[in-house]
């Protein structure tokens, strides 16, 4: 997925300690992808006031296609740095190509894990006969350290699963449930689907040194005392040793966690960085065809990309965190 909106926001995103235990709804925003088929997302992070769930910084559930388009929608190669982007489809196949060489078709149930390093640049398309379907794109930033890395793809088909009274998870990245998966990770972190019964009533012990946030996909359930639904993320904070899931008459939730990320990130369209001069930089080797930083794809012609958008010109304003007093 690219960040297609016509006019991102570039937000500095503080960091900050652990927030303690919390629960509050911040409510997905619908993005427009702009475009000649006016794709729309709903977009749960990054928010005004929630930058990051652990190194979590962007959480987009796409749908579709447009009524004009129903099939979905090819998102032409497109760059990133500082991230790994996690493409979880809830239905429909995608094809992904990258420019370190992947080309592979994307299912439901399979993790796909692209690691940016300092550059990399990919494809989504549409699968002929199939469609590209709904489903999650999540971004986990890159530690300072570590935004270097090697660019490199997973794709993990066989993942580790566990099971609670009226809870089955998959563990996406990191570990739950007593299971761990085989995601390469860079800081500490937990991604999880789970699969709610109808009538559950169970706790999911998590590690209390991570904040998390449920994503109600489908369904509704209480989470610890507070009923949640579709349309919002719920922010339950950290020191918490469990989640416990009840009341419902079945849900399909994605959990994510982390320790709190302990730098301050500038975000802009696909770039995660510590600064406007590094934003502007990774602009610009894209803009030139910078060929060091973001390869070719093979199998489209050089011409065939998105091109970024122009730089705000306003001056960056830190978005720090502001979550509601009690
Ligand atoms: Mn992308």
């Amino acid at each position: 997925m690219s960040d297609l909106e016509t006019r991102p926001e570039e937000a500095l995103c503080e960091s900050s300690g652990r927030p303690g235990p919390r629960a509050d709804f911040f409510p997905a925003r619908e993005v427009p992808l702009g475009g000649v088929r006016g794709v729309t997302v709903h977009r749960s992070l990054p928010q005004r006031d929630l930058p990051t769930v652990g190194a979590w910084c962007f959480l987009d559930h796409f749908g579709s296609g447009s009524p004009a388009n129903p099939e979905g929608h090819d998102i032409e190669p497109h760059p990133h740095i500082g991230l790994q982007t996690v493409t979880w489809p809830l239905d429909g196949r995608i094809r992904h190509r990258d420019s370190v060489g992947s080309d592979v078709e994307i299912w439901p149930g399979q993790l796909n894990l692209m690691t940016s390093g300092r550059g990399i640049a990919h494809s989504e398309y549409r699968v002929p006969g199939h469609t590209s379907g709904h489903g999650l794109q999540l971004w986990i930033a890159l530690p300072g350290d570590k935004v270097a890395v090697a660019p490199h793809f997973e794709q993990h088909r066989d993942l580790p699963e566990f099971e609670l009274p009226g809870v089955r998870g998959t563990v996406l990245i990191g570990a739950l449930g007593g299971v761990t998966s085989p995601a390469m990770a860079y800081t500490p972190i937990v991604g999880a689907d789970l699969r709610v019964d109808a009538g559950t009533d169970t706790a999911l012990p998590v590690d209390p040194a991570f904040e998390h946030a449920v994503l109600v996909i489908e369904g509704a359930l209480r989470v610890e005392d507070t009923e949640v639904a579709p349309g919002s993320l719920f922010y339950l904070g950290s020191d918490r040793t469990e989640i416990r899931l009840h009341d419902t008459a079945g849900a399909h939730v994605l959990l994510i966690g982390g320790e709190p990320f302990g730098e301050d990130l500038v975000m802009w369209w696909n770039f995660v960085a510590r600064s406007h001069d590094e934003i502007e930089a990774a602009r610009n080797d894209w803009e030139s065809r910078d060929l060091d930083r973001f390869p070719d794809i093979a199998g489209h012609p050089p011409e065939q990309r998105i091109p970024a958008p122009p730089l705000p010109g306003l001056h960056l304003k830190p978005r720090k965190r502001r979550i509601p007093q009690p």
